[in-house]
């Protein structure tokens, strides 16, 4: 009965209804939309401005940590000054988190595409873990150098290292990490890693990719993780247009897949063969 003062946004779904005939239902979502984004603005800009005072107490922490390892009067303060820079680090990484996360919900639209080197990347990513890893895991790479993406960077980035490092928090030291890069038929390429950790029960995989749901809250913060990981993985794979598999058995294993379609494929020129060769 009131005048439509604003554009609204209506969703339309048209269902099956008696014989031959269909229902049409329109329902007013601008509200919810208005509210959803009004969340993730504050969520980008709390995370924002907690940035600064996180690395001013960050780098005084640092160098506190210095002085008290030496003879002077911070000496006594050794291990409480060590648990204070372990939590402001914690925060940095939680703050870094849910920013990254508030940009991804806000605007999937907005990444860049670019010619991306996957396989250079997956490399450095593997690097990256294997540090996180301190030697305590057996990495296997299965590469292949042709199919390169269409995308972000930084969205990619974020992928396979959340995958990778989940990958080594999950698993007991002697385990085995499996990456793998490889062509589709249907012309896509899939990247998956596949470790001997401890698995995930059925029940908790359709809710993994939730903030903040962790099956062992434990576990998970005693690890470093900030619990929204597998979200972040969730919307950057959305802004490539796929989506995350996960097949795991517990105490045997886990592997996450990501399938990227043929449109975010391209494949690299190969190296002409030596003649001779
Ligand atoms: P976290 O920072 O807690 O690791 P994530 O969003 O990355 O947050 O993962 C959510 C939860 O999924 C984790 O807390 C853990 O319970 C489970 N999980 C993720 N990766 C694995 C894995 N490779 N093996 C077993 N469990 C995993």
């Amino acid at each position: 009965p009131s005048p439509i003062s604003r554009k609204r946004l209506l969703s339309l779904r048209i269902i099956p209804y008696g014989n031959d005939q269909k229902l049409l239902i329109v329902r007013d979502v601008s509200e919810r939309r208005q509210l959803e984004a009004a969340r993730r603005d504050f969520v980008a800009n709390a995370s924002h401005e907690l940035r600064t005072p996180l690395t001013v107490l960050r780098g005084y922490l640092d160098l506190m940590d210095m002085e008290a390892q030496g003879s002077g009067p911070l000496a006594t303060w050794h291990a409480p000054v060590v648990e204070m820079r372990n939590q402001a680090l914690r925060m940095e990484a939680l703050v870094n988190d849910m920013l990254k996360l508030a940009r991804l919900e806000a605007d999937r639209a907005s990444m860049r595409d670019e010619l991306l080197q996957a396989p250079m990347l997956i490399g450095r990513a593997v690097e990256e873990a294997r540090a996180v890893s301190k030697a305590q895991h057996r990495f296997e790479q299965n590469i292949d150098s042709a199919p390169l993406l269409i995308g972000g960077e930084t969205e990619f980035y974020s992928i396979i290292i959340n995958l990778l490092t989940n990958a080594v928090r999950y698993t007991p030291a002697g385990g085995v990490i499996r990456v793998s890069w490889e062509r589709l038929d249907d012309g896509g390429a899939q990247f998956s890693v596949a470790d001997t950790g401890i698995g995930i029960a059925s029940d908790d995989i359709p809710r993994l990719t939730e903030r903040f749901y962790r099956v062992d809250v434990g576990r998970s913060r005693a690890s470093g993780g900030t619990g929204l990981g597998l979200s972040i993985v969730k919307h950057a794979l959305e802004a490539f247009d796929s989506r995350l598999e996960i097949d795991s058995e517990p105490g045997v294993g886990s592997t996450f897949f990501c399938r990227f379609p043929q449109h975010r494929v391209q494949l690299a020129p190969q190296e002409p063969v030596a003649a001779g060769a």
